[in-house]
Formats: structure tokens, C-alpha cells, sequence
């Protein structure tokens, strides 16, 4: 794959870079795209789509500055030299996680493929400005959780649940019905024929600086103040 100045220099488009690069399912919401120097191999870590300090007080602009700049980018870089000069070099991200899901030598490089595609969903599950969701994404959650509180307890109740390092997530499965679930460590449903809508990161340095031992606190904050659900609304389709 290309690098991201070389799709600059070819005219295309930000959203045909995701594409290219297997993140066309997180194509809004990326900021100025594509950024010069961020590229370091095939796999690129995309620029955050606000300042690292836009989430506070919810998320400090510490935590994102170790959570994006050290671990996000730590996956990326090992990533980069796990894949290089073997078969999944030229692969986009989405290729690379689901080519690697549950193959026992190649576990490795599936836990740091998963890992970029699953933060950067987060990053842009979350909105400074918060929201609230309309239409028929609206409709679809008062179907399957009685509303807005419904769906929030059962996205609260699976993270907090989630026992050890993972993520919960609002899904739509196969028929289009939401529902939620968690995944361990690197584990991500677009390998089990979910659609994923938002994410919530519950490995400890999602929010250890901020709430130390209280993830459920930090579970909630994000879910009454940071979900993007004009993110979620565009992934529903
Ligand atoms: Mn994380």
C-alpha cells in the first residue's frame, strides 16, 4: 500500500484513503486527512479528529496523550514490522484483522491489526459536543432496549462486566437488530458478522489516570456526555 503522501499527491480523496486503507467504515469524523508525517509504514495511524484535550474533564487530555500517542501508536508501529515482507504487507487493516482472526501462528500480528482498527472506531465514537440519537437509528434502540436508558444500562452493565482488558460496543446484527456486546483484549465483531455502531475502550489505560479502579464511573461519563451518534447513525446505514 501506498503511503499517505502518495495518495496525496494523486488527488485522492481522505475517504478513499480509508477505504484503501480498510477504515472506509470510519471515514467521517478524521480531521484534515491526509496529514503529512503520520505515516511511518503501510498502515498509518490516522490523526485524531479533535485536540487531545477536547474530551475533558471526562477524558484528560493526559490520558489521550498516552492512550493515542504511545498505545494507538505503539499497535500501529508494531503492526508496520510484524506484516512487513510477508503476504499481508500490501493488505488493508480490515483485510489484515479478518485474514488473522483465529489463526493460532498469526495471533501476533491479529492482536495489533484489531487493536488500530478498534481505536480508531473509539476515537471516533466519542464527540466533545455529545448528542443525542434521531430517526431510525432512534427507533432501532427504542425497539431493542426500550430507549435511551435501556440502551445505556446494557452498554454500562456489558463494559463494566467485561472481566479484565476489552471493549463494549454497540452492534447491529446480520437482520439489523442492536444489540450490545463486549470482547476481550483485541477481540472486535467485525470478525463475527456484527456491524459495529460505537465502541467503549475498557482496557485500564482507557481511563486509569482519570478514575484509577472506577470504570464504571468512566463507563458512564462516556455514555451520558461523549457518544457520537452521528458516528453511530452512519455506521447503522
Ligand atoms: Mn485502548
Amino acid at each position: 500500500m501506498s503511503s499517505s503522501s502518495d495518495h496525496a499527491r494523486r488527488g485522492l480523496t481522505r475517504r478513499d484513503f480509508l477505504a484503501a486503507a480498510g477504515l472506509a467504515g470510519v471515514a467521517v469524523g478524521l480531521g484534515a486527512w491526509p496529514r503529512a508525517g503520520r505515516a511511518a509504514g503501510p498502515i498509518a495511524l490516522p490523526p485524531l479528529p479533535y485536540d487531545e484535550s477536547a474530551l475533558a474533564p471526562v477524558i484528560s487530555a493526559q490520558t489521550i496523550g498516552f492512550h493515542y500517542g504511545k498505545h494507538h501508536k505503539g499497535y500501529v508501529d508494531n503492526l508496520n514490522k510484524l506484516i512487513q515482507g510477508t503476504d499481508l504487507a500490501d493488505a488493508s487493516l480490515e483485510q489484515i484483522v479478518k485474514a488473522t482472526a483465529g489463526v493460532a501462528d498469526k495471533t501476533a500480528i491479529f492482536n495489533n491489526a484489531a487493536q488500530v482498527w478498534n481505536h480508531t472506531f473509539y476515537w471516533n465514537s466519542l464527540d466533545p459536543a455529545g448528542g443525542a440519537p434521531s430517526g431510525r437509528l432512534a427507533s432501532a434502540i427504542d425497539a431493542a432496549f426500550g430507549g435511551m436508558d435501556g440502551l445505556k444500562k446494557a452498554l454500562k452493565d456489558i463494559s463494566v462486566g467485561q472481566f479484565g482488558s476489552g471493549w463494549g460496543w454497540l452492534v447491529a446484527d446480520a437482520e439489523g437488530k442492536l444489540k450490545v456486546v463486549k470482547t476481550p483484549n483485541a477481540e472486535t465483531p467485525i470478525t463475527q458478522g456484527l456491524k459495529p455502531l460505537l465502541t467503549v475502550d475498557v482496557w485500564e489505560h482507557a481511563y486509569y489516570l482519570d478514575y484509577q479502579n472506577r470504570r464504571a464511573d468512566y463507563v458512564q461519563a462516556v455514555l451520558d456526555k461523549l457518544l457520537n451518534w452521528s458516528f453511530a447513525a452512519r455506521n447503522y446505514g
